[in-house]
């Protein structure tokens, strides 16, 4: 599969500092060429960092694939050190991006009402967000293919990330009849713990404290720079769904 995220070098702009080729901790720079910036193992980039492009001085990197809305600080930004390459740290201190990962908005009671909580609980925290200064994006993707999945480290359905990192500390599933129906096949999806409890869909309350405990740092969620590989569960998911629409592509391209 070829790989859709890594960075690129506007060599006008450059100003041969190196600092993305010491920086980056995947080895996807040349170090033999240091200073200058040659890209020579793109699929180690890690999918969505910003890392190197957030510390150019110069706003020379931008990158292939990338549809975030994030554009190079031209050093405007001063990143503090960050504890990986996840692009996890690497949002502006006063942004807070939302992301609702998904896989079927159609049929799917779980996916369905974990996005009407989340809009209900959205619509409550953003003002009060912006209140406090905060510029609040909220974005909704479905993981309509295998590729895409991929491409966001998706690990179980639905996802919901503050600035990145997955409100949910762990994956938790149960079986979930709307996605096997959509597949044909036997697939799990997300349970949302909280309290000692269960939830298919979670309540409100839980969204919230999840929320503003990432956007102020109350807890630590985990870090998604870890090794990533699409889950059984979920290609087992669209290979059915390929499969029962009759195209042999074998979940990635639709
Ligand atoms: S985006 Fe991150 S992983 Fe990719 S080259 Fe830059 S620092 Fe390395
Ligand atoms: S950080 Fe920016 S200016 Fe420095 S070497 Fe890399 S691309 Fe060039």
């Amino acid at each position: 599969m070829a790989k859709t995220w890594y960075p690129v070098i506007n060599y006008l702009t450059c100003v041969d500092c190196g600092t993305c080729v010491v920086k980056c901790p995947h080895e996807v720079y040349d170090t033999e060429k240091a200073p200058s910036p040659v890209v020579k193992n793109p699929e180690s980039c890690i999918d969505h960092c910003h890392d190197c492009g957030n510390r150019c001085p110069v706003g020379a990197i931008t990158y292939v694939g990338d549809d975030t809305g994030w554009t190079p600080p031209n050093g405007e930004q001063t990143a503090e050190e960050p504890c990986c390459s996840c692009g996890c740290e690497a949002t502006p201190e006063k942004k807070v991006i939302i992301e609702y990962l998904y896989l079927d908005l159609q049929t799917c009671d779980r996916c369905i009402g974990t996005d009407n909580v989340l809009d209900e609980v959205m619509l409550t925290l953003t003002p009060a967000l912006e209140l406090a200064g905060y510029e609040v994006e909220y974005k909704k993707i479905e993981m309509e293919t295998a590729e895409l999945a991929e491409q966001y480290r998706f690990l179980s359905s639905p996802t919901i990330r503050v600035n990145g990192q997955d409100i949910c500390k762990s994956v938790a599933e149960n079986s979930c009849g709307c996605c096997s129906d959509i597949s044909g096949t036997e697939v799990d999806c997300r349970v949302f713990e909280y309290n000692g409890d269960s939830y298919e869909v979670p309540p409100k309350e839980m969204l919230a404290e999840a929320i503003l405990n990432a956007v102020f740092g109350q807890v630590e969620i985990g870090c998604s720079c870890s090794k990533y590989e699409l889950p059984e569960n979920l290609k087992t998911f669209y290979v059915g769904k390929k499969s029962k629409s009759g195209c042999s592509c074998g979940g990635s391209c639709c």
